[in-house]
C-alpha cells in the first residue's frame, strides 16, 4: 500500500479554507520557517480511499473478536461516546474559572463517589492518564506518606512476580527496591516466601488481584496484614477491575492505594494510542498526598482541594476529562447491580472457553479463574514444533484477534486469553472451534501453522528490528 506522502501531488487540496474576517498579523520573522512543511497533497477521495484501506487493515472489537489477556479489550457502548461528545463537556476549557465549570466538577465528584463505592476507597483523583501513570502516583504517595512520618529507611516494595511489567517499573522509577516474591504452585503469592522477606526496611507491597494469571488470591488478607504489621502500606492495581466489581473491593482486601483503567473497565477503548484515564484512589491516611487535583464538595459548591502535602501535578491540567465522562456515563447505565453482572459475565465467559479449551490446551493453572486464564504451549511445542507464536498466527487468518502471547513471562510458551464480559456464547463458540482446529493442525500439518498467517498485509514482521529501529519518519526522495 502506498504511503499518503506517495500518493502526493504538488498542487492537490482538498480544504478551502474561508476568507479571513479579522485583520491579518504579521508574525516576526524569527518565528517563522525558513520553507513551508512538506505535506502530503491529495485530494479529498484520494485522502478518504487512503484512510479507508488503512482502516481495513487493522483489526478493531468492531471487526471481530480480540481476547487480547490483560487489556480488556471489550466493547464500549457507543451512547457513552456520545455523552463525551456534548458541548458542554467538549468545548470548555481547562483554564476557566472553578465556577464557570461547576457542572464538570460535580461529573468528576459524582464519579469518585462511585468509583470508590466500588473500591472500597475514601478519596479519589483523575490527573494520571494511564494505568502505568496512576501507579507512579500511587506509589510516589506511599512514598510520601512515609516521609512525611520521617521514616525514611523504608526502601522496598514487595511485588509478586505474576505482576504486570508497569509495576516493577513504576516501584524501581519511584526510587525503590523491588523485591520479588515467587508464586507457588496454585499460582498464588507464596507466603512464607513473603514473610521472609518483609522487615523494617519494608515500604508497601504493589498486587494485582486477580493476578495476570486470572487467579483471585485466597490468602490476600493475611498478605495485606502481613504488610501492615511491618509498617508497610498496600497498592492495588485495579486496571482490571471487571471482575471484581460489586463482588470485593480492594479497600475490604487490605488496601491503601489503588489506580483503576477507566480506559480499560469503563468504556473508553484501550489502545490505539488514544487518551486513557488512570484515577488513583485512597484510603483517607493517604488522602493529603494525593495529585493534584482532587475535587471535593462544599454545601452545593464544587471546587479543587488544594493540599499542601499533594504529591503535586503529574500532568497538565485535570487529566483526559471525557474519559471520565464515559465513565460515569457507563457507570450511570449498569445502575447499581450492573457492576456485578459485568464481573459475573466476565468470569463466566473466561471459565467457559477455558474449559472448552481444556480438552485439548494445557491450562497453565488449573481451576476456577477470574477474567483471564493462561495457557502454556510447552508440551505441543515439544510434541510437534508449534509455539505460541505460530498458534497466534494461524487465528489471524480466521479474523480473530489472538490472545497475548509470551504473558505472563512465568509461564512457557504463554497463551493468555480474555473474553470479556460483552462477548455471546456464539461468538465464544466459533472461537473455540478454531482454536481447536488449529491444535489438531499442530499435529497433523506442524508447516501450515509455522509459515501462517496467510492472509494478512503483513506476515512476519522482525519484532524486535521494529522495536529497535523503527522507521517512524518518511524520507523523501532526492530529487
Ligand atoms: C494494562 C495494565 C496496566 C497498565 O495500564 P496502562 O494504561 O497501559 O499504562 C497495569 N497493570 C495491569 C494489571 C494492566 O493490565
Amino acid at each position: 500500500m502506498q504511503l499518503i506522502f506517495e500518493r502526493s501531488r504538488e498542487g492537490r487540496r482538498c480544504a478551502l479554507l474561508p476568507t479571513s474576517d479579522v485583520d491579518i498579523k504579521e508574525i516576526p520573522a524569527e518565528f517563522l520557517r525558513a520553507q513551508a512543511p512538506k505535506l502530503p497533497m491529495v485530494s479529498e477521495i484520494d485522502l478518504s480511499r487512503h484512510y479507508t484501506e488503512l482502516e481495513k487493515q487493522v483489526h478493531g472489537v468492531n471487526d471481530g473478536f480480540y481476547p487480547l489477556g490483560s487489556c480488556t479489550m471489550k466493547y464500549n457502548p457507543q451512547v457513552n461516546n456520545e455523552m463525551a461528545g456534548l458541548p458542554g463537556f467538549a468545548n470548555i476549557h481547562p483554564l476557566q474559572d472553578e465556577a464557570s465549570v461547576q457542572g464538570a466538577l460535580e461529573l468528576l465528584h459524582t464519579t469518585k463517589e462511585y468509583l470508590c463505592e466500588i473500591t472500597g476507597m475514601d478519596e479519589m483523583t483523575f490527573q494520571t492518564s494511564a494505568g502505568a501513570h496512576g501507579e507512579f502516583g500511587g506509589v510516589l504517595m506511599i512514598k510520601a506518606y512515609h516521609e512525611s512520618r520521617g521514616d525514611h529507611h523504608r526502601k522496598k516494595i514487595m511485588i509478586p512476580d505474576a505482576a504486570h511489567g508497569t509495576n516493577p517499573a513504576t516501584a524501581t522509577m519511584a526510587g525503590f527496591t523491588v523485591v520479588t516474591i515467587p508464586s507457588d504452585e496454585n499460582g498464588h503469592v507464596d507466603l512464607e516466601k513473603l514473610r521472609a522477606e518483609v522487615g523494617p526496611d519494608t515500604a508497601g507491597l504493589m498486587l494485582t488481584n486477580p493476578n495476570t494469571l486470572g487467579l483471585f488470591d485466597p490468602n490476600i488478607l493475611e498478605i495485606t496484614k502481613i504488610i501492615h504489621d511491618a509498617g508497610g502500606l498496600c497498592y492495588y492495581d485495579g486496571a482490571n477491575i471487571n471482575p471484581i466489581m460489586g463482588v470485593v473491593r480492594p479497600g475490604d482486601m487490605g488496601f491503601d492505594v489503588i489506580h483503576l483503567n477507566l480506559h480499560k473497565s469503563f468504556s473508553t477503548p484501550h489502545g490505539g494510542g488514544g487518551p486513557g484515564s488512570g484515577p488513583v484512589g485512597c484510603k483517607n491516611i493517604l488522602a493529603p498526598f494525593l495529585p493534584k487535583y482532587n475535587v471535593v464538595k462544599e454545601g452545593d459548591k464544587y471546587r479543587f482541594d488544594n493540599s499542601e502535602q499533594s504529591i503535586g501535578m503529574m500532568k497538565g491540567f485535570y487529566g483526559n476529562f471525557l474519559v471520565n465522562v464515559r465513565a460515569l456515563s457507563y457507570l450511570m447505565t449498569l445502575g447499581a447491580e450492573g457492576p456485578k453482572q459485568v464481573a459475573e459475565n466476565a468470569t463466566l465467559n473466561a471459565n467457559y472457553m477455558m474449559e472448552k479449551l481444556a480438552h485439548k490446551f494445557d491450562v497453565a493453572y488449573p481451576g476456577i479463574c477470574m477474567h483471564e486464564f493462561v495457557v502454556t504451549m510447552n508440551r505441543v511445542k515439544r510434541e510437534t514444533g508449534v509455539n505460541a507464536l505460530d498458534m497466534a498466527k494461524g487465528m489471524l487468518d480466521y479474523g480473530i484477534h489472538p490472545p497475548t502471547m509470551y504473558f505472563p513471562i512465568l509461564v512457557g510458551e504463554a497463551l493468555m486469553f480474555e473474553p470479556t464480559e460483552t462477548e455471546s456464547k456464539e461468538t465464544m463458540d466459533e472461537a473455540i472451534e478454531i482454536y481447536l482446529e488449529l491444535y489438531d493442525k499442530a499435529y497433523s500439518d506442524p508447516e501450515y501453522l509455522k509459515n501462517a498467517p496467510y492472509n494478512t498485509p503483513i506476515k512476519r514482521p522482525d519484532e524486535v528490528g521494529a522495536a529497535r529501529n523503527p522507521k517512524v519518519r518518511y524520507i523523501f526522495p532526492e530529487n
